[in-house]
């Protein structure tokens, strides 16, 4: 857990994440912003042109490794507790973004940390790994250019684990994470051997990685880059690096989606009636009354439906930028309106991705040796 000095940003991998400014991060939390680097990437996604992708720490490394065409590793994964949701969504597009500009891709299915975390049982959590896998493939995720595996099943992860234990002390891990039970530190230091496991001589040694996360995974980076320094000797290992991407607001305004408040958030495998009950009964930045959002515009920056649009449901700029500016702060569209284009949108979008995920989960049960 690491708060800012005046205490309104907190980045905490096991709990409640508050940021108040992306931009202080860059200055309390020595995260490099992302935006300088956009020009030297050729083919930019989505969410690193709408600036959803804000930060980074040595990006710059996996950049030229990508400009010279030269090997590099993306890592990143879910905790299985349940169905994708619009974060999990989030990162699984990153990996396979990288993975698609040449990167070979590892995806961890996060079951210590769900277990430690979220008390979540490995028997329950494999279930969800299953539905977890099917949606990453569904997305575009190839196999053939990727590792997608259990960490409760991969030796290596535990390995390094072990190994890294010997690198910190308890003092350092409640300074990181503040005072927790110890599953937790462990998971940690599990979390730090999936981040360097792509470096391994099994899958050709020491090379650049980036890990796509959200902004409350810093901690993770920070004690795993530490423990590539200490290590370096014994294994080589180039630092990790990161980009970050912004926390999609949840649906009732507050600052991120929780799984504990189902109304928060929906996942890709609702039913098409929860779904629209759900953005209908969301909060927007809209005004009371018709004739006031007309005459006065409404708000996008407090409005999580705008967030889905930025994020997800637009294809593209252009309809966010004219959404941002002309529909929703100009006054031109209603929020009731609005949210029945969205309710479609995302319908549409669910409805083929189910689809393709039903066809997917044989292939889910392969990958992860589930009868
Ligand atoms: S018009 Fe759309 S984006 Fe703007 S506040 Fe209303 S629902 Fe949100």
């Amino acid at each position: 857990m690491t708060k800012s000095s005046a205490g309104k940003t907190m980045l905490n991998p096991f709990g409640v994440t508050m940021v108040e400014d992306y931009e202080h991060l860059y200055e309390e939390f020595g995260i490099q912003p992302f935006k300088p680097l956009l020009t030297q990437i050729s083919n930019p996604s989505a969410a690193m042109r709408r600036g959803v992708i804000f930060g980074h720490r040595d990006f710059k490394r996996v950049l030229d490794a990508m400009k010279n065409r030269e090997e590099f590793a993306v890592m990143s994964g879910i905790k299985p507790t349940g169905e994708f949701h619009l974060g999990t969504l989030m990162t699984a597009r990153e990996v396979i973004y990288f993975q698609q500009q040449g990167g070979t891709a590892f995806y961890c299915i996060a079951d210590i940390e769900a277990y430690e975390d979220n008390r979540i049982s490995f028997e329950r959590s494999q279930k969800y790994a299953v539905g977890n896998v099917a949606d990453l493939l569904a997305l575009g995720f190839d196999p053939k250019k990727g590792y997608i595996y259990q960490q409760s099943k991969e030796q290596r992860v535990k390995d390094l684990a072990i190994a890294f234990a010997r690198g910190v002390t308890l003092a350092t891990m409640k300074a990181i994470y503040g005072e927790r039970h110890m599953g937790l530190y462990i998971s940690a230091l599990i979390q730090a051997g999936d981040i360097l496991l792509p470096q391994l001589e099994d899958f050709g040694g020491p090379k650049p990685t980036v890990v796509p996360v959200g902004v409350d995974q810093d901690p993770h980076l920070r004690l795993t880059r530490d423990l590539a320094f200490k290590f370096r000797r014994r294994y080589n290992f180039i630092p990790p690096s990161s980009t970050y991407h912004k926390l999609i607001k949840a649906l009732d305004g507050s600052p991120k989606m929780s799984k504990r408040d189902p109304m928060s958030y929906f996942t890709l495998e609702e039913k098409p009636g929860v779904i629209s009950k759900k953005i209908s009964n969301a909060f927007t930045g809209g005004k009371p009354t018709a004739e006031e959002q007309r005459r006065l515009g409404a708000d996008p920056d407090v409005c999580p439906l705008y967030d889905l649009y930025l994020f997800h449901f637009f294809e593209r700029d252009e309809d966010v930028a004219k959404l941002y500016t002309n529909e929703c702060k100009g006054g031109k569209i209603l929020c009731g309106e609005d949210k029945e284009r969205l309710t479609k949108i995302v319908l549409d979008f669910l409805k083929e991705h189910q689809r393709k995920r039903r066809q997917y989960i044989d292939k889910a049960r392969e990958i992860l040796e589930v009868e």
